[in-house]
């Protein structure tokens, strides 16, 4: 486990945070223009999707809280609940079934009845990017809302960071340096109270070509479960 220096003025749970600028983006929010863009262009071709950036979901009390990297075009875009209706969508919530850490049946629905259960799940980019791959001036900006997010869960002590995106926005929402804890599948970094782990992202892209496999990905999930008892 890599235990990360965090300096001055640690808080009670983790590292001291950088002050949001305001806690969710209005649906219209202009502040990345390519994807403020992209948003317009599928609004005016799929009407009926939700099309704007998504919300965290889940138990803003609760003491795990993973972050994704961006809506799918056809999951949460379209849906409106992070990582609800793609493949990613199908590992993640399987697996956090098996975990206790959702009870109900996913059924790729918002409207599906399934609840988080001490965890949230949020993105490091609230919209959706073209071709899945959000610009790193759009990371940086859309930061501020990980941080709101981050800041309203007074009880966190673990972040799941799914994919080296997410992982490096996080070091950063915490006020810490991506070099202290570099990423890698499996890995664990200390960072005051605050407990990150590390895990390749659930796409169907890494599942296809086998740099994930869901046995690996549950893995982590069992040591997050084994940490927070
Ligand atoms: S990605 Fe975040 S900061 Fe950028 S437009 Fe969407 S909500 Fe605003």
């Amino acid at each position: 486990m890599t235990t990360i220096s965090t300096n001055r003025n640690e808080r009670a749970s983790g590292p001291p945070l950088p002050a949001p600028l305001q806690s969710e983006p209005d649906r219209n929010c202009p502040l990345c223009p390519r994807l403020a863009d992209f948003r317009a262009q599928i609004r005016g071709r799929e009407p009926d999707w939700f099309n704007s950036p998504v919300p965290p979901f889940g138990d803003a009390g609760g003491s795990l809280l993973i972050v994704g990297l961006a809506p799918g075009l056809k999951g949460a875009n379209r849906t409106g609940r992070p990582f609800t209706g793609d493949y990613a969508g199908d590992l993640l919530y399987a697996t956090l079934l098996e975990y206790g850490f959702a009870k109900g049946t996913y059924q790729a629905q918002p409207d599906d009845g399934l609840a988080l259960v001490d965890c949230r799940i949020g993105n490091a980019v609230h919209c959706v990017p073209p071709q899945n791959k959000p610009l790193p001036a759009e990371i940086n900006t859309c930061r501020q809302f990980l941080i709101a997010t981050i800041k309203t869960m007074p009880r966190l002590r673990a972040i799941v960071a799914l994919g080296r995106i997410a992982h490096e926005s996080t070091l950063k929402a915490l006020g810490l340096r991506a070099v202290a804890a570099p990423f890698a599948h499996g890995a664990v970094h200390q960072a005051g109270t605050l407990r990150l782990y590390d895990t390749y992202h659930c796409s169907r892209y890494n599942t296809n070509t086998r740099v994930l496999t869901p046995e690996m990905f549950r893995g982590v999930f069992a040591k997050v479960r084994a940490d927070l008892g």
